[in-house]
């Protein structure tokens, strides 16, 4: 079965409108969420333009606010410390990668937590490691939820992460960790790929190395999501996954595009309520 990722999100979406509203009512104004786009990358354009576009149709507002590839760090810091400060600001984003001469760390670490709605900040990665309240990145929110819209316990499950960053397989192993699956992370030095990934009941891939898990690699009834994204031309965006072969094999899988995508611009949304609803007490 494929699992929409559009269709869910569109579900989502539609019901955070309506919390958008009461919380609108309440607060006597919308939320609003900050977009921080450098530079000219056709790709984050895309993102950032999806963003906003949903921000609209859930009835946040969304500020974009746009830099030359060539901006200073300390300009862009200021700017970022401005848009924390301001108070009818209610979440921040920081649209990645930053060019070379800007350090993300540092531009990240300024925004601060209570805005931080791609739960990237120190503090928020380290309450999710520690099991308390936080922002939870939006992918790997997102990826939970794919995973519960097939009505599959999570419970006792074996996960296989296939890819490490801190924005993606880090956080996405704990989650599935604190659902009581066992988990193993894979990356670019395990050996012996296929004899890991055929023991997942639950296959997560986000390595950006396009057609990396065919159907041979994946265990008959699994459940595979499929994060990477390859632009492969102008019109054509590739999966980590070989999607004709896998799904001949899995029992769910995600398509790309219309999978984790539509899902992370949900949760982004919804992360944008909670800091909206926690920073004005409603
Ligand atoms: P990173 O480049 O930060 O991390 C990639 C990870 O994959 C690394 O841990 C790397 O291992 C591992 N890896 C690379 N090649 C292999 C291989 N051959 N075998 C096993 N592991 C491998 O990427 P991100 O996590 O930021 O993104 C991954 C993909 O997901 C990208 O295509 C990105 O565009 C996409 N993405 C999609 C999102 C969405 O909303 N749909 C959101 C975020 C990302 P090592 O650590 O050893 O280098």
């Amino acid at each position: 079965m494929i699992l929409d990722g559009a269709a869910i999100a569109q579900g989502v979406k539609e019901s955070l409108r309506q919390r958008a509203a009461k919380l609108a009512a309440r607060a006597g104004r919308k939320p609003c969420l900050a977009v921080v786009l450098v530079g000219d990358n056709p790709a984050s354009r895309t993102y950032v333009q999806s963003k906003i576009k949903a921000a609209a149709f859930v009835g946040i507002e969304g500020r974009e606010v746009e830099f030359p590839a060539t901006v200073g760090e300390e300009e862009l810091l200021d700017a970022v410390a401005a848009l924390d400060a301001d108070s009818l600001v209610d979440g921040i984003l920081v649209q990645l990668p930053l060019p070379a001469q800007i350090n993300p760390d540092r531009v990240l670490d300024v925004i601060s937590p209570a805005k931080d709605v791609d739960g990237f900040h120190p503090q928020n990665v380290a309450s999710l490691q520690l099991g308390r309240h936080c922002t939870v990145p939006c992918t790997p929110k997102g990826i939970i939820r794919l995973i519960d819209s097939t009505g599959t316990p999570i419970d006792g499950k074996t996960a296989v992460v296939v890819g490490r960053s801190n924005i993606v397989g880090k956080p996405l192993a704990k989650l599935l960790l604190d659902r009581n699956a066992t988990v193993t992370i894979a990356h670019s030095h395990t050996q012996d790929l296929a004899s890991i990934t055929r023991q997942a009941d639950i296959l997560v891939v986000a390595t950006g190395h396009a057609g990396l898990i065919d159907g041979s690699m994946v265990k008959p009834g699994a459940i595979v999501i499929d994060v990477g994204i390859t632009r492969i031309s102008p019109t054509r965006l590739k999966g980590d996954v070989d999607f004709a072969s896998a799904s001949q094999v899995a029992a769910f899988i995600t398509p790309v595009p219309g999978g984790v995508g539509p899902m992370t611009v949900a949760m982004l949304m919804e992360n944008t309520l909670e800091c909206f609803e926690s920073r004005l007490g409603l």
